[in-house]
């Protein structure tokens, strides 16, 4: 795609937004009329003014996936006709490349480039590999005695909830409903309120594709109105909820409130990069020591926010991360020349803000550090590097979720591991060393759900991603997704011998 900043802009001046929620497979307004705004956060444009869903509106969403399970159209069809509806799927949204990557550029900021090479695509290859595996698991046969036949089988649960962040919209979407329909459940899907576009147009593709209405629901709205109400459903089986671990928390108590759902959150990060004096490529490892904090504005959950560096390296190490901090300065999220996009919100750029604000008093400011606006507009956040943080620093212990990172040296192995998984956190970890016995020693002992070896970030549809300790314990991606909605039943059968 080679698309110059010009061509975007008429490509997302040209753009109709869904903004009803998505409900039977039809676009409906909020039963009580409401809306919220969508805003373009480069430009602080109102996109669009979105359904604003309640409880009322999950109710109705919860009914038309609880009816379309039960007429068994998706549950209980041929795993090859699930398949071939979500292949159609992701070749549609492969079609609509372009105008999903404006979608959630526009919408909470991020490069279009990146969206349109790296979210769309995901998005639909995420799809097509659930649909591919579908009519390739099988159950199990337990080893009873003869006369006995012991079927242990994968069900559907039934009404799958998912309550996403904004930071990947439309991934984050699919992640969740790529397992669960693929696994035969319905789904209904509350959006964050920042970024809801993607998932409605989502929705509508898959009615398009094949999957019947009912199938897939979208409420967009607030957290505390038609996220909590879905939390609390007592008709909805299984929560799968990616977000903030404060959230997570909550989802759990609804659970404990109501019908004692099954919950899986998948929620934030503080993750550990360790960077060894034995590392022999320091610029590689330099290269992604910056993409792993700075790539979509450093709002990942599993973003390299600490970074521990052997000391006798730490000050020319450092020296590179401000070379490459300082060339990837925000711009026009829809120009292609632009290295980091606006940061999601008023609200979250404050909130980076005042961990900087507080940082300049407590650590080194090494670049960076300044709120600014591109083209006398909208919210972003310079590339920010502080060194020499102390290990009890808030910079170095909390989520901040922006483009901020904290460098800290460190003495030995041991003090290196001691410091990294001192965190509330497990989600991610990176190591950087060329000593084999160093790279599996350090990352056996590191308590992360995934530890990326002379990399960073690794993720693939093949393995699982989720965390440890307070990042939650859902796992998203690979078979193992499937744990999460599916049920294991098992079917006894006497027979005479
Ligand atoms: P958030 O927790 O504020 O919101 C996530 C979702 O929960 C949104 O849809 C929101 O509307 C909803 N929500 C908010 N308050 C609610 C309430 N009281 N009841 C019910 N629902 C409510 O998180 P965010 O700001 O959208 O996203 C950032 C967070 O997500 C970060 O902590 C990040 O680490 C985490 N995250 C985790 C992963 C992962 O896979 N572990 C991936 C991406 C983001």
């Amino acid at each position: 795609m080679d698309y110059t900043r010009a061509d975007w802009a008429k490509r997302a001046s040209g753009l109709t937004f869904r903004s009803q929620a998505f409900i039977g497979g039809k676009f409906v307004d909020a039963i009580s009329g409401e809306t919220f705004q969508s805003i373009n956060p480069a430009t602080d444009a109102v996109l669009a003014d979105v359904a604003s869903c309640g409880a009322a509106d999950v109710d109705r969403a919860v009914t038309a996936a609880r009816s379309a399970f039960e007429a068994g159209v998706w549950s209980r069809v041929d795993p090859g006709h699930r398949k071939a509806v979500l292949l159609k799927l992701a070749d549609l949204i492969r079609e609509n490349l372009e105008e999903f990557a404006l979608l959630d550029s526009l919408d909470m900021g991020k490069l279009v480039t990146d969206a349109a090479t790296i979210d769309a695509p995901g998005s639909a290859q995420f799809f097509q590999w659930y649909a591919e595996a579908i009519d390739k698991v099988y159950d199990e046969v337990a080893p009873t005695g003869p006369g006995d036949l012991a079927l242990v089988s994968r069900v559907p649960l039934g009404v799958v909830g998912a309550v996403t962040p904004w930071n990947f919209p439309l991934d984050m979407a699919t992640w969740k409903a790529a397992a669960a329909l693929a696994a035969g459940n319905s789904v209904v899907l509350k959006p964050a309120e920042q970024s809801p576009l993607s998932a409605l147009r989502l929705a509508e593709l898959a009615v398009e594709a094949g999957v019947p209405d009912g199938v897939f629901n979208v409420v967009p709205g607030y957290g505390h109105t038609a996220g909590q109400a879905l939390g609390m459903h007592n008709d909805v089986d299984c929560l799968a909820f990616t977000g903030s671990t404060a959230i997570g928390k909550k989802f759990m108590e609804y659970s404990g409130q109501s019908n004692m759902k099954q919950v899986w959150p998948e929620t934030g990060g503080k993750s550990p990069n360790l960077v060894f004096a034995d590392c022999e490529n320091l610029d590689a490892a330099a290269d992604m020591a910056a993409f792993g904090i700075f790539f979509n504005q450093g709002e990942v959950c599993s973003a390299n926010s600490r970074l521990y560096v052997e000391r006798s390296i730490k000050d020319a190490f450092v020296d590179k991360l401000i070379e490459r901090a300082q060339g990837m300065q925000p711009g026009d999220p829809l120009d292609p020349a632009s290295k980091m996009g606006a940061m999601v919100d008023r609200t979250q750029t404050e909130g980076v803000m005042r961990f900087i604000e507080a940082g300049k008093q407590t650590a080194r400011l090494a670049t960076g550090g300044e709120q600014v606006q591109v083209d006398g507009k909208g919210c972003f956040v310079q590339p920010t590097i502080f060194d020499d943080v102390a290990h009890e620093d808030p910079l170095a212990r909390d989520e901040i979720f922006g483009p901020v990172l904290s460098v800290i040296p460190f003495d030995s192995e041991d003090d290196a591991i001691r410091m990294a998984n001192d965190s509330i956190y497990g989600l991610a970890a990176s190591v950087w060393t060329d000593n084999l016995g160093r790279a599996l020693r350090v990352s056996d002992r590191l308590m992360a759900g995934t530890v990326s070896v002379n990399t960073v970030d690794a993720l693939s549809a093949m393995t699982p991603f989720g965390g440890m300790k307070q990042s939650g314990f859902g796992r998203d991606l690979s078979l193992h997704s499937f744990d999460k909605y599916t049920a294991l039943k098992t079917t006894w059968i006497k027979y005479a011998t």
